[in-house]
C-alpha cells in the first residue's frame, strides 16, 4: 500500500527509534495506551507487548483493517476514526484512568492534536509525541527565546513539556522534508494554582500573542483595553511598559490577567472600550 502524503503517513522503520519512544512513556504495563496513527503499527507491536491496553486511533481505513488483522484483539483496539473526533474523555472512564498517550503525529494536524489533548487534560496523565522538529521547539521554549510564543505557554499551562530527542529525514519512509523530535508532556494543569480560570486565560493569551511585533500594551489596547486602563496593570504588575508578552513567563501572564480583571471588577466599564468579542 502506498503512503499517502495528505495522511501525512511517514512510517517509522528505525527500530532503536521505536524502542526508544515507547520507552519514553515510561511504564505501562498497568496501564491503557491510546495510539495517535498507528499506520503501519511499528510502535504498536511494541506497545502492544508492553501495555495493558492498546487503543489504536486510524483515519486510513485500510490501514485500520490491516492493523485489526495482525494485532492480537484482546490487547490492541484499532479505532477507525478521526483524532480528532476520538473521546478521550469517555475512553478514560471506561478505563477507569488517566489515559497514557504516544503517536508518530500527522504532521498536517499537530496544532488542532495539541489543542484536542489540552482540552481533554482531565483524561490524561501523560503523552509522548513526535512532532516537526520547529514545532517541538516552540511547545518547549523558555520565556525570552526566539520561540517563545503562544504555542508554548498555552501548552505548559496543561503541564511541563520536555523535548527527548531528534530524529532525522531517514529515519521514516517516504523520508519527509523536515527533522522530528519527540516530546513528552506530562498534565498538571496550572490554573488552579496561579488563581486564573481555564477558558478565560486561554482567550487572554490569544490577545496578547495576537501580534508578534506588537509590545504586549499595544495588544491589548487594539483588543480594547482603555490606554490608562493598560498603563496602571503593566505598573501593578511590574510589567515594563515596552515589554512584549513574547519576553513573560507563564506567571507574570497569570499575575497580569489576575491584575486587570481586579482592576475591572473595581471600575466596571472604565477599562474596556466597547469592542466586540473582546474580553479586556
Ligand atoms: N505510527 C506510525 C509510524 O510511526 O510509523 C505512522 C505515523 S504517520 C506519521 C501518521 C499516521 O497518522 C498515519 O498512519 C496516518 O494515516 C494517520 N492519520 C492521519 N490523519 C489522522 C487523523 N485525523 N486521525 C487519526 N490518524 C490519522
Amino acid at each position: 500500500m502506498p503512503a499517502k502524503s495528505k495522511l501525512g503517513q511517514n512510517f517509522l522503520h528505525d527500530a532503536s527509534a521505536i524502542q526508544r519512544i515507547a520507552a519514553a512513556l515510561g511504564d505501562c504495563s498497568s496501564h491503557t495506551v491510546v495510539e495517535i496513527g498507528p499506520g503501519r503499527g511499528a510502535i504498536t507491536h511494541t506497545l502492544a507487548a508492553r501495555a495493558s491496553h492498546v487503543l489504536a486511533i486510524e483515519v486510513d481505513p485500510e490501514l485500520a483493517a490491516q492493523l485489526r488483522a495482525e494485532l492480537p484483539p484482546e490487547r490492541v483496539t484499532v479505532v477507525r476514526q478521526d483524532v480528532l473526533d476520538f473521546d478521550f474523555t469517555g475512553a478514560s472512564t471506561a478505563a477507569g484512568e488517566r489515559l497514557l498517550v504516544i503517536g508518530n503525529l500527522p504532521y498536517y494536524i499537530t496544532s488542532p492534536i495539541l489543542l484536542k489533548l489540552a482540552a481533554s487534560h482531565s483524561a490524561l496523565d501523560r503523552a509522548v509525541l513526535m512532532v516537526q522538529r520547529e514545532v517541538a521547539d516552540r511547545v518547549a521554549a523558555a520565556p525570552g527565546s526566539r520561540d517563545y510564543g503562544l504555542l508554548s505557554v498555552t501548552a505548559q499551562m496543561y503541564g511541563p513539556v520536555e523535548k527527548l530527542f531528534t530524529l532525522p529525514p531517514s529515519a521514516f519512509t517516504p523520508p519527509p522534508e523536515v527533522h522530528s523530535t519527540v516530546l513528552r508532556w506530562r498534565f498538571a494543569p496550572r490554573f488552579a494554582e496561579l488563581g486564573i480560570e481555564e477558558a478565560d486565560f486561554i482567550q487572554f493569551l490569544r490577545q496578547i500573542f495576537a501580534q508578534k511585533r506588537k509590545t504586549l500594551a499595544n495588544n491589548l489596547r487594539a483588543a480594547g483595553m482603555a490606554p490608562a486602563a493598560v498603563t496602571t496593570a503593566l505598573a501593578h504588575t511590574g510589567i515594563h511598559a515596552q515589554a512584549r508578552a513574547e519576553a513573560l513567563s507563564v506567571e507574570s501572564l497569570a499575575a497580569l490577567w489576575r491584575t486587570i480583571k481586579t482592576e475591572r471588577a473595581a471600575s466596571p466599564g472604565e477599562a474596556a472600550h466597547p469592542t466586540t468579542n473582546s474580553l479586556l
